[in-house]
């Protein structure tokens, strides 16, 4: 098998009737699935896409979303995953950055696009029965049905060939915690070795029902979730969004499901809900957590609850999955493993670039076929992201046991250096996670005029359980040295959160450092 698409097409003609997709009601078995890949596939040829072209997926979870992705991929494009919480500063970067022609979206994100000058968007494919249709400008919106139809009508006979495995597939844009996202380019060859190697480690096989609420356009629910099922010819009930209450009662009613997968976010509201409900739990047989730290407070909660150890998993847009601890292996509380199976992971010394032993910290650096080809337009960054022998730079710090375990201790850019010392704020944010009257938590480095940086915890404090700042420091004085205990507390409504539920802690430093100006 060549790719994802591929794959399905195997499956389809395995078994056609076995179901692939539920969503609202609907079932798409594998024969439905490829046969309306297939006509979005000729629709696209007959609208006039070439190889190469990027298609946009500027849509909400749903089965078209899998149909126009995988179409595309058949048809020869490179698929363009944009987050539907993008608007204007954000899309138009994106959509020009990518030179989008074709992008699929719903009446919302028409609405969006609308307003935009994008000279290279030609046509726009509206998933929606009432969408406005015509011409503005030199661009085509069509509604699904219309378009699909124009294909059959036209192009019946159009020639399609699976894609190859060196065939670029998806420009995903990193999740822009850091800064502007950049378009991180895919080759099916990266897709499939990265949901090869992850699905063999998680055991999952085609008897596997995972319950999905994870965004599709992001790695995490496309690449882990919706690629883990169509790899292995599994089921996969995809939702619009995740709601706990929903979810507890899906994995509650429905004993197939066997595979739930979040962002450390979800596990805390799970668990809340879960406490506020009482009663019985569910037990899928694999809770996987990614995309941003699960603070080992969480893991020993929701273990003490559920009865069930979360499975953490480390990975990013560039390199899709590399760490994860083993399905049978022992699961410690904070770090996130081994590489996959035919993958490599090291830690160097940020500034030598030399490979570290164990205990120490260092940047994280992965090497395999998993890896991304390079930034899109960005040969300057993509020079920069790797190393003279060919390993991807992560910019994330950690360290590895002595038997091979990693443990992330935070991005290195967000390290703090406070009177010499190397404060890392995820120790501090593990520690405060502890305390009673902490929901949410970050820890950034502010400028200081004696020490450097001064370390500041921004705390999100729990309804009824209220805390003060001196309480939250000695907290901390109790548990770390005294150089890493915060030297401000700031209370806050709500942390600044992307789609993913990471905090933006580039935005909150410049929050508070606008405020700072503003009292001056
Ligand atoms: P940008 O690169 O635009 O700043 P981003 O790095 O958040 O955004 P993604 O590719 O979505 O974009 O996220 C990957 C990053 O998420 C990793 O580099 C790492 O910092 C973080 N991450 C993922 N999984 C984990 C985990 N289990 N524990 C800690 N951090 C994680
Ligand atoms: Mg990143």
């Amino acid at each position: 098998m060549d790719s994802i698409v591929e794959t399905v097409f195997q499956h389809a003609e395995r078994g056609p009737e076995q179901p692939a997709i539920f969503f609202e009601g609907q079932t798409i078995s594998y024969g439905q699935l490829a046969s309306q890949v297939q006509s979005f596939a000729q629709a696209l040829l007959v609208q006039g896409l070439r190889e190469g072209d990027r298609v946009a997926l500027f849509l909400e979870n749903c089965p078209d979303f899998v149909v126009a992705y995988l179409g595309a991929h058949l048809a020869g494009g490179i698929v363009v995953l944009v987050n539907t919480q993008y608007r204007q500063v954000e899309l138009s970067h994106i959509m020009s950055d990518a030179g989008v022609r074709f992008c699929v979206t719903g009446p919302a994100g028409q609405a969006e696009l609308s307003r935009l000058d994008l000279p290279d968007l030609e046509t726009l494919i509206i998933v929606d029965e009432e969408a406005h249709e015509g011409t503005q400008g030199a661009r085509v919106s069509l509604s699904l049905s219309d378009f699909l139809d124009a294909g059959d009508e036209r192009g019946g006979t159009r020639e399609l060939t699976m894609p190859s495995p060196d065939a670029p597939a998806v420009i995903g844009y990193t999740s822009g915690t850091t800064g502007r996202a950049k378009g991180a380019l895919m080759l099916q060859r990266n897709l499939l070795a990265n949901i090869a190697s992850l699905t063999e480690a998680w055991h999952w096989t085609s008897e596997d029902h995972l319950l999905l609420v994870l965004p599709l356009f992001h790695t995490h629910g496309l690449m882990v979730g919706m690629h883990g099922t169509l790899y292995t010819g599994a089921r996969v009930t995809l939702r619009r969004k995740f709601d706990a209450s929903s979810v507890l009662a899906s994995l509650r009613d429905d004993p197939s499901m066997s595979l739930f997968f979040g962002v450390p976010t979800m596990y805390s509201r799970l668990l809340a809900e879960a406490e506020r409900q009482g009663g019985p739990v569910p037990h899928p047989r694999l809770f996987v957590s990614g995309s941003a730290p699960l603070s080992p407070h969480l893991f020993n909660d929701f273990t003490r609850i559920f009865g069930q150890f979360i499975l953490e998993r480390y990975g990013m847009t560039e390199t899709g999955m590399n760490l994860s601890v083993p399905y049978d292996g022992e699961r410690r509380a904070g770090t996130v493993g081994l590489p996959f199976p035919g993958q490599e992971a090291r830690i160097v010394d940020t500034h030598t670039r030399q490979a570290l032993p164990a205990g120490e910290i260092g940047e994280i650096e992965v090497h395999g076929p998993h890896v991304f080809k390079g930034y899109w337009n960005r040969p300057d960054a993509t020079a920069e992201a790797f190393t003279e022998d060919g390993w991807f730079k992560t910019g994330d710090l950690g360290w590895r046991s002595e038997d091979g375990y990693f443990t992330i201790t935070g991005r290195a850019r967000e390290l703090i250096i406070s009177g010499g010392y190397n404060i890392y704020p995820r120790e501090v944010e593990d520690v405060l996670a502890t305390h009673p009257g902490v929901a949410e938590v970050a820890v950034v480095g502010l400028p200081d005029s004696d020490l450097g940086e001064q370390v500041v915890a921004v705390i999100v404090s729990r309804p009824n359980q209220p805390c003060d700042a001196n309480d939250i420091i000695a907290h901390c004085r109790q548990r770390l040295a005294s150089y890493k205990k915060p030297r401000r507390v700031i209370f806050v409504e709500a942390l600044p959160r992307n789609a993913l539920g990471k905090v933006q802690k580039h935005l909150l430093v410049a929050r508070l450092d606008e405020h700072e100006q503003r009292g001056r």
